[in-house]
């Protein structure tokens, strides 16, 4: 492999045990899921020479189901970017829009399926980190419902927010992936069995007929003209094939960003608490007390947007701010949830485009974290409902890849699948 585009942090073979249904397929597996014996730094330099002792559960079923893992692909420091500008083993060059970024945080996975590199590939989706480098790199990606895939022996970084999702270059290529990765674990509590008897696969035949589809007109007011004039000839698309198209309005999304990122940087300054230099971290030379190594390493292993959401998520957790801050936060939070049970009463399945915009060019996005965060608009609310969602190509803008996002109730899978796979054909 010669990796153009800077794919993977560590190129290594894992042979899948038996003769499965993904015998023959090669797979790229994200940074932040453990493999035993092969290292897994989540893009940070705080874990670059860090060896797990056990598989991810979902690195044990893609294995049990017979896949080739031929790497750890490259992602946002601690999968916190949108870019993949932020992990320490420099950006990925997205293969479908060369000069530009992949999107994030699952950049690496998405460009290697976009590349031909892997078959298929897993991310992780925290706030859109499957879906947006899914869009950005031409690919199809899976968001799955709060509890449907394990998240044993993968490094948290919300976990209240994050979920695992496969990448694929067609919906039912990732509906077979996910059919694999899906269903209860008893190393993770909040696995539920609502996914089990599920077949995803199947559910891609493109039958939309009788289909209601609600699109979420505030979701629409941030994007750019281009990505909505290719977002309306998708829905076209599934209109000629016997969907019904209407519009939703969802007031609670105004404030979605914000809550999001304070819940996601709470939880997040509470889970890196454990890279002290003592279990995790570099070496660090130091003759003062203990406080002092573990600033030492923490300033040395930790990025800039790490640090800056560490230090923003123990402010919002703190005594006097903990009201203002993180339970209005979660107030918001619950809103959404209530605003989206409403709309998916009326409508089968939600519509938005995936990203308001084009994949920016690399560099460009670093120095305005805001800017960076306002890109989350229109996938940050499906992790705050705990909802599932797809984006499927539905374009490009003069070749840059534009996704459709659509979203569906809980443990909806085999609707939002169903419904992709009719943008599809
Ligand atoms: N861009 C979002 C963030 O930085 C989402 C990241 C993710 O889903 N891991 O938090």
């Amino acid at each position: 492999m010669s990796d153009e585009y800077n794919i993977f942090v560590t190129e290594s073979t894992i042979q899948g045990e038996n003769d499965g249904p993904l015998a023959d397929v090669t797979i790229a597996i994200k940074d932040n899921m453990s493999t035993a014996g092969v290292r897994t730094t989540c893009g940070s330099a705080m874990l670059a020479e860090y060896v797990p002792p056990y598989n991810a559960t979902v690195v044990d079923r893609v294995l049990e189901a017979g896949a080739t893992i031929v790497g750890k692909a490259n992602m946002d420091e601690f999968a916190m970017g949108g870019t993949n500008e932020t992990s320490a083993f420099g950006p990925v060059e997205n293969p479908a829009a060369p000069g530009r970024v992949p999107g994030g945080s699952s950049g690496g996975s998405a460009a290697a399926v976009a590349a031909g590199e892997a078959d298929l590939a897993l991310g992780s989706d925290t706030g859109g980190s499957v879906r947006n480098p899914a869009a950005f790199c031409g690919v199809v990606g899976i968001k799955p419902t709060y509890g449907l895939v394990s998240r044993y022996g993968i490094v948290a970084y919300a976990n209240s927010l994050e979920q695992v999702g496969p990448l694929a270059p067609t919906v039912e290529e990732a509906a077979l992936l996910l059919d694999i990765i899906a269903g209860s674990d008893a190393h993770d509590a909040t696995t539920n069995d609502g996914g089990d008897d599920s077949s995803y696969a199947e559910a891609a035949d493109g039958d939309v007929e009788g289909l209601t589809i609600g699109v979420i007109t505030d979701l629409i007011a941030g994007a750019d003209d281009e990505v909505t004039a290719v977002f309306e000839d998708s829905l076209e698309t599934l209109r000629t094939q016997g969907a019904t198209i209407t519009e939703v309005s969802l007031e609670s999304l105004e404030h979605a960003v914000q809550a999001y990122y304070v819940i996601a940087m709470s939880e997040a300054s509470s889970n890196l608490a454990r890279f002290d230099g003592v279990r995790y971290g570099p070496d660090v030379e130091t003759d003062g007390n203990w406080n002092d190594a573990f600033a030492a390493v923490r300033e040395e292993g930790f990025g800039p947007e790490v640090k800056r959401r560490i230090l923003l998520g123990t402010y919002a957790l703190s005594a006097g701010y903990h009201d203002k801050y993180y339970k209005k936060a979660q107030d918001a939070r619950a809103w959404v949830k209530q605003d989206f049970d409403e709309a998916l009463e009326s409508v089968d399945v939600l519509a938005s485009p995936t990203m308001p915009v084009v994949p920016p060019k690399l560099g460009e996005s670093l120095d305005d974290p805001l800017q960076l965060y306002l890109m989350d608009a229109n996938t940050v609310p499906v992790n705050l409902a705990n909802l599932p969602a797809i984006s499927v190509p539905a374009g490009d803008v003069d070749g840059l890849p534009v996704g459709l996002q659509l979203i569906g109730p809980k443990f909806g899978e085999e609707t939002i699948i169903r419904a992709a796979s009719a943008v599809e054909q």
